[in-house]
């Protein structure tokens, strides 16, 4: 299939598209064809140096102060107009370097889109207190931006992930870098085109592409960077907080997770198999959030199995533009490292219900829907993030028990409960370790629910209003009023 994308791609640096200092390139390639599509040019250390720069001297220079909320209000839901008015365009190329499905694809910069809806929305509404002091003196606070907030954004959902934190950021008055990922960076510089379009400021939004041990690094250890915004794994998350103790700047972690649905012996048989097709083959399984776990009740395991094992006999597999439900991984490194963690759990005990191997002859990175039933909680793959579309089953006896299996990992970031008893929804939510909680339907929420997670999976949340606390800093101002 014809790419129909341009050739080269520039990063966004200070309001021009620009080529790296060195002239270096990266090659893109289409997961479904495991061939190039494009290049795009890569930031160098100098590069980084000038967008910290512009970046710096948008915000010292008060540009985006003198923007007032209203005004930024208005100017993201610009932002939000001008990605629906390139949707199709941009979810092509959202399709193209991720190699999830159209149906997805178009779903990602809709929600792109609301991301500066709801921050546009909250930009005038940021307001301080005034607290009591008695007489003589008043106090109010205000919350103040840091300044340079730098965004380093992972390959999975790279518009949307960059589009949350940038419209909070602007909303709150800072100027942005978001480095890109090298897997997936273009639709990225799509959202940098939305900005540009409205007429963002010079140095507002800046974006840049290039390997994450070089360019990622050089921006995280920026002696001008005040805020960090990561978005990855745990291994490359602990880099980037020591580079935030030398620094001395805030970090959002959003990092991994190994997320388990809890089935209770009453829950719904088609809630169940609905949250297993929605929750870990979605995207090839490549989501943070995945239901990569399901704990199931010793009364329904063979029901659930079965259920899930037929659901997944009807998934269709191939390239996302075709719209089918299993799309390829991202990588052939990474096609390599699921395929690897079933052998291993093979290998280790668990019974292969459905896939376990890649599917063979062909280019692109396909691997099949994969269940693991007999899965125990002392192996690997109930353990470890697969990041692929690998669902492992494990049972149990006693709710406690349930609970125990679902927070045995080092993760925390989602959990699931599926089950139509109230009493018993409350009593698992309330002792599930996860910064989100699904009952019923896996992925539940949207860009108003707080994200984020606890344990290794991360601290500080993205989405909701919430997350615009991690954007600025309480300024508390008192006057002595009295007049002797
Ligand atoms: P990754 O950690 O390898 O890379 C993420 C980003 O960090 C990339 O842009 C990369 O170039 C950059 N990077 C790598 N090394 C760096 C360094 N030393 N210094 C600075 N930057 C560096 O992660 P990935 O493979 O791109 O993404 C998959 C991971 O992201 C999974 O663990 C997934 O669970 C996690 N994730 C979490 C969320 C969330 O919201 N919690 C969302 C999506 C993905």
């Amino acid at each position: 299939m014809a790419s129909n994308i341009k050739s080269y791609w520039k990063n966004y640096i200070n309001g021009e598209w620009v080529d790296g200092s060195d002239g270096g390139r990266i090659s893109v390639e289409d997961p479904a064809q495991g061939s190039s599509i494009c290049e795009i040019a890569e930031a160098t250390i100098e590069d980084v140096d000038i967008a910290v720069a512009a970046a710096k001297e948008c915000f010292g220079s008060r540009q985006l102060a003198d923007i007032t909320p209203a005004r930024r209000l208005q100017m993201l839901m610009l932002v939000a107009q001008d990605l629906r008015a390139h949707l199709d365009e941009i979810a092509h190329v959202v399709v193209l370097d991720t190699g999830k499905r159209i149906l997805d694809a178009r779903g990602e910069v809709e929600m792109a889109a609301r991301y500066f809806e709801y921050y546009g929305g909250a930009a005038d509404k940021l307001e301080g207190s005034s607290i009591p002091l008695g007489d003589g003196f008043m106090n109010y606070t205000t919350h103040a931006p840091f300044g340079v907030s730098a965004q380093i954004v992972p390959w999975n959902y790279p518009i949307i992930i960059a589009a949350r934190s940038l419209a909070a950021a602007f909303a709150t008055g800072n100027a942005s870098i978001v480095k890109s990922p090298e897997l997936a960076p273009l639709s990225v510089y799509m959202l940098a085109k939305s900005c540009e379009r409205v007429g963002f400021p010079k140095g507002a939004v800046n974006v840049i592409c290039g390997y994450g041990n070089l360019t990622g690094a050089a921006l995280a250890s920026h002696k001008d960077v005040n805020q960090l915004v990561f978005t990855g794994s745990v291994k490359t998350g602990q880099a980037i907080l020591r580079y935030a103790a030398e620094l001395v700047v805030p970090a959002i972690m959003e990092l991994g997770g190994k997320s388990a649905g809890v089935v209770f012996p009453d829950a719904r048989l088609d809630d169940v198999v609905e949250g297993a097709r929605n929750g870990i083959f979605r995207h090839a399984g490549q989501i943070c959030s995945a239901m990569s776990r399901m704990i199931v009740h010793e009364s329904r395991y063979d029901e659930v199995v079965n259920g899930v094992v037929k659901m997944v006999e009807g998934l269709s597999i191939g390239p996302g533009i075709e719209d089918h439900d299993i799309t390829p991984v991202m990588s052939a490194g990474q096609l390599d490292r699921v395929e690897g963690y079933c052998l291993g759990a093979a290998q280790q005990g668990a019974t292969v219900a459905a896939g376990g191997r890649r599917v063979p002859n062909q280019a692109g990175h396909f691997m099949p829907p994969t269940v693991f039933s007999d899965v125990t909680p002392d192996m690997t793959i109930a353990n470890e993030e697969v990041f692929g579309p690998v669902l492992s089953i494990l049972k149990y006896k006693e709710p406690e028990e349930a609970i125990a299996i679902a927070n045995g990992t080092e993760y925390g970031l989602a959990a699931g409960i599926f089950t139509r008893d109230l009493e018993r929804t409350h009593w698992a939510a309330e002792r599930l370790d996860a910064g989100q909680v699904y009952v019923n339907q896996w992925h539940a929420g949207g860009v108003e629910t707080p994200f984020g997670g606890m344990k290794k999976s991360g601290f500080g949340r993205e989405k909701g209003q919430e997350a615009l606390l991690n954007y600025v800093q309480t300024k508390s101002v008192t006057i002595r009023t009295s007049l002797t």
